[in-house]
């Protein structure tokens, strides 16, 4: 992938606008820049490179040259995304792993940021935000995609175990093609952002649906119970040892080990 390639691959799209770079710090940081100082809808960042990929809370996220995709989208909500910001992370997620299916993977979202293939971590989303005093002005919808095998951390550095597009398929495809993909499914999906059926095929998608999890709040804060689904604001509900419906805002999800 270069940029003219890039560029040449997503010329039918309408992009607001694209900046690639072969190395970035972080393609969310560029794109909150742009979006402060006024990009366009559907504007693009791109690189081939991250030296300071961000997860969410401060964790890195791992981006070596030539082997996956960073990139960062920007949207200038419209009403009814503003009216649903919280499930900005489920438009990503969905366009995401309606990519994977299509090239013939199955997908899971593990609620409520990271997209798996066999049960290991293949991609990771990060959303932030551009605020003018209480309206979300822009939406940054940063995603990192392990594409090439290169691309995978090794094992020791992870809590949870990742892979590559390309150790699923046994090859890998071109990342031009699979960003085509996404931002075109990131163009349908925002249409029905404020729809029923929109939290239905999140909900469809969720990893450990049904089975016994545990999810860490921070700190010593934790909950378990059965992963029941989603509530209409992308909140995970899970169903405690009481049968009582408990919603969790934020935290990270985990199987709950088997005694
Ligand atoms: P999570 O939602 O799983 O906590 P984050 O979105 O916060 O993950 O992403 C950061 C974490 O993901 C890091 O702490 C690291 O363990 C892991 N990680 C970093 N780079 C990659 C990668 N390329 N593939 C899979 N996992 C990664």
């Amino acid at each position: 992938m270069n940029e003219s390639s890039l560029k040449k691959r997503l010329a039918k799209l309408n992009l607001g606008g694209l900046r690639y770079f072969e190395s970035l710090g972080s393609t969310n940081d560029e794109a909150l820049a742009w979006a402060a100082r006024g990009a366009d809808d559907f504007s693009l960042v791109v690189a081939d490179e991250q030296t300071q990929g961000r997860g969410r809370l401060d964790r890195k996220w791992f981006t070596p040259k030539g082997s996956a995709i960073a990139m960062s989208l920007i949207l200038r909500p419209t009403a009814v995304m503003r009216s649903h910001l919280s499930r900005t992370v489920g438009l990503a997620a969905l366009s995401l792993a309606d990519a994977c299916l299509k090239l013939g993977l199955s997908p899971k979202i593990k609620w409520p940021n990271d997209i798996l293939l066999d049960s290991k971590k293949t991609a990771g989303i990060l959303v932030e935000m551009v605020w003018a005093g209480e309206d979300a002005d822009s939406l940054v919808i940063g995603m990192g995609i392990n594409v090439h095998k290169s691309a995978v951390p090794p094992r020791e550095t992870l809590q949870f175990p990742a892979t590559s597009l390309e150790d699923m398929l046994g090859n890998a495809p071109k990342r031009e093609d699979i960003i085509f993909q996404i931002l075109s499914n990131v163009q349908r999906w925002r249409e029905q952002i404020g729809t029923e059926r929109f939290i239905q095929a999140w909900e469809e998608k969720l990893a450990f649906r049904g089975e016994a999890i545990q999810i860490h709040a921070g700190g010593a804060e934790s909950h378990q119970g059965i992963l029941d689904g989603l509530e209409s604001d992308g909140s995970l509900r899970i169903c405690d040892e009481h049968n009582k419906s408990v919603i969790v805002r934020f935290g990270d999800v985990s199987l709950r080990p088997t005694a």
